[in-house]
């Protein structure tokens, strides 16, 4: 049973996902998705959380699916044992109210990555990568680098093949569209 309180009132949807998920939570990170993820969440503090940032909880958890009945926090059950299948089952879920950015958010800290000029990272990529990539990104709480390279290609075959044709249509290319600034 699914249970939503105005979904369509949400604008970009922001999810939860319980400890049991804390793989699925990394995967929809990298599609670009702003997922909350906290080892050991007590479940009032949970659902506090979720409800003061409005939060579509993902959770595996019956006990906790009847506390958030009752709180009137919108859920997701997560049947799927696997986090492909966990993957495709949100995102064909949501297939009217997501786009698919990869890599446009930090999958260690949720936050959304900026753009960074060229010029800016000499030093702090490997030689091989500033020579031979033209667009970064940084996570502005951790400081990662981030670049469109080899490891993004394969991240496009392994979703490909998850999501099928859901990918196609989802999917927005924040890294090949975007115009940086280069000095
Ligand atoms: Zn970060």
């Amino acid at each position: 049973m699914l249970y939503f309180n105005q979904m369509a009132g949400f604008g970009e949807l922001k999810f939860l996902c319980d400890e049991q998920l804390g793989k699925l939570a990394r995967w929809m990170r990298i599609l670009g998705l702003d997922v909350y993820f906290k080892n050991k969440f007590p479940d009032d503090e949970l659902i506090e959380f979720a409800k003061k940032q409005s939060r579509i909880v993902l959770t595996r958890d019956h006990n906790l699916i009847e506390k958030l009945f009752h709180a009137q926090i919108p859920y997701i059950l997560i049947e799927e044992n696997y986090p492909a299948d966990q993957l495709r089952f949100v995102v064909e879920r949501f297939k009217e109210q997501i786009k698919i950015r990869v890599f446009s958010r930090c999958v260690d800290c949720n936050v959304l990555l900026e753009e960074i000029a060229k010029e800016k990272v000499r030093g702090l990529v490997p030689p091989f990568v500033f020579q031979t990539q033209n667009h970064f990104r940084r996570c502005p709480s951790c400081g990662k680098i981030f670049w469109s390279a080899t490891h993004k290609k394969q991240v496009d075959i392994q979703l490909r093949d998850v999501l099928g044709e859901l990918y196609d249509q989802l999917r927005e290319d924040v890294w090949e569209t975007t115009q940086i600034q280069e000095k």
